[in-house]
């Protein structure tokens, strides 16, 4: 029997390569040589984010596919990096193309080459955004970024945050910050949160992995919109605080995902003030209108919020992984995040009023979102990125008014944010629901077998609703006109080929 080298233990074949004297020329050399054709590469990319408008909108992909992709995952013999580019683009075709002119359903993704261009700054500096000790550059664009995002709601100076890789994590964040402010830690078990029926499902999420039991959960009746009924949670309060339980955390949405509606904030902050309630505003989607030119005012009302969680990869033009929490003080970050360790010692390293990211947050080796953020912005300037707002809510609601002046299409609810909830509903099938109900399926269904658009359905309140959110840059009038047209057309089809 031969002797058996590590490399075979380890199940790796070993090719007989010559060992290099300097692993990291080595790699070096992929590249180097090759500037040219990766320019051409990157060149490439750019069409990458502007998809053509007969590439897929929601790629179907057959089982066939995936098992070719699954071929490609692992490595084996080295490539040349064109080969391994080419297997890229044919493991990234099945994809939904989140940026392409007819993807309306989720949150467009708005994203440009400018954006990717900060992305690509952000990986080649590769900064370790832990702290000012390795990353003090970029840190304190962070710092101070996040607090002219939290000027722009008008939270007061106390206010704070960091950039997180978005809401999901910022919203457990939030209700991480509330439990330890609100709760001793004896009383968990008494602690009860509020949570609106159609809030986004990681505010439930977060509290089961905070610990907290479903029974201390209380679901929150929506109004007629499906926006948080204010009497029903005045009402789940006073029922809980007579039970002796300690309501503590109010979860509101300043933009649901659905429907782009706002919770109505100036009741429900008076009624966390007056009962005690931390108030976390879930703004993931909806918190960029207040960088709007024309509708920043609405965004006044998150100024009431003890936290605020903020997607820039929803409304601000970012490549996914990219989103933001604020606090009211950012003091109550470093209570809930700091911990104490021999190389990391909380206590002298954290100044007063600017405490380091490690102790704000769970991450330790962090990329700095920030600068990719800020790229895109110090590129573009204030005053254009409140028109790139403020443009796909200008569509949603030409659309709005389209659709008013069509008799058999029904508004759900109106034009928000850019989003808006329809249906056809037409004359001869009045409250036909089962039948009103296959009808909008089968628009939407159509839609997508003909890579028209992807105009996906909601329930609203059980009613259900086609939904269009129309926050890509790259839309004008006359593509939205047009989208109107296309559903009328399919829509007038399939209910004269109905019985
Ligand atoms: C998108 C969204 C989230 C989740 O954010 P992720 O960035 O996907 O984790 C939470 N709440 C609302 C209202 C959202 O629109």
């Amino acid at each position: 029997m031969g002797e058996i080298s590590p490399a075979q233990l380890d199940g790796i074949p070993a090719y007989g390569l010559p060992k290099p004297a300097s692993p990291a020329r080595d790699i070096e050399g992929e590249v180097e040589g090759q500037w040219i054709d990766l320019m051409r590469i990157l060149r490439g990319l750019k069409t990458v984010t502007t998809p053509d408008l007969d590439e897929p909108i929601i790629k179907k992909s057959t089982e066939q596919d995936i098992a070719d992709v699954r071929h490609l995952s692992t490595p084996d013999i080295p490539r040349p990096i064109s080969n391994v580019i080419q297997e890229a683009y044919s493991i990234f075709n099945h994809r939904s193309r989140t940026n392409h002119k007819g993807f309306f359903s989720f949150t467009p993704a708005n994203v440009t080459p400018l954006t990717w261009l900060g992305d690509v700054l952000v990986s080649a500096f590769n900064a370790h955004c832990s702290g000012s000790l390795t990353a003090a550059g970029p840190c304190a664009v962070e710092t101070e970024l996040v607090k002219w995002f939290a000027s722009r709601i008008h939270f007061p100076s106390t206010a704070g945050g960091l950039f997180v890789s978005g809401g999901s994590i910022a919203n457990m964040m939030a209700m991480t910050a509330a439990r330890d402010q609100k709760l001793e830690w004896q009383n968990y078990p008494k602690g009860v949160i509020y949570i609106a029926r159609q809030a986004h499902y990681s505010h439930f999420k977060a509290a089961r992995i905070l610990g907290f039991h479903a029974q201390q959960i209380r679901t929150v009746d929506s109004d007629t919109f499906g926006r948080l009924n204010t009497n029903h949670l005045e009402q789940l309060i006073q029922a809980d605080k007579q039970n002796g339980l300690i309501a503590f955390l109010i979860m509101a949405t300043f933009g649901y995902t659905e429907t782009g509606l706002i919770d109505p904030l100036a009741t429900i902050s008076e009624i966390a003030q007056r009962e005690g309630l931390w108030l976390h505003v879930d703004g993931a989607y909806g918190a960029s209108l207040s960088l709007s030119l024309t509708r920043s005012g609405l965004a006044r009302q998150l100024s009431t919020a003890d936290s605020v969680s903020w997607d820039a990869h929803k409304l601000l033009f970012q490549t996914y992984g990219c989103g933001m929490l604020l606090v009211r003080d950012k003091s109550h970050l470093v209570s809930s995040f700091h911990a104490q360790s021999s190389f990391m010692d909380h206590t002298s390293r954290v100044k007063e009023d600017e405490p380091e990211l490690w102790d704000m947050g769970v991450e330790l080796t962090r990329p700095s979102r920030a600068m990719s953020l800020w790229f895109a912005l110090r590129v573009l300037g204030t005053e254009r990125i409140g028109q790139l707002i403020d443009h796909g809510m200008d569509l949603v609601e030409l659309i709005q008014l389209k659709l008013e002046t069509m008799r058999e299409w029904e508004v759900i609810t109106p034009a928000s944010l850019g989003i808006i909830t329809f249906r056809y509903h037409p004359e001869l099938r009045k409250r036909q629901e089962k039948t009103l109900e296959k009808l909008n399926e089968d628009i939407s269904r159509i839609l997508l077998d003909t890579n028209t658009a992807a105009v996906m359905t909601v329930k609203v309140n059980d009613v259900l609703a086609l939904r269009i959110c129309c926050t890509n840059v790259r839309l004008t009038e006359e593509d939205v006109l047009e989208l109107v047209k296309s559903m009328d057309e399919v829509a007038r089809r399939l209910n004269m080929c109905m019985n």
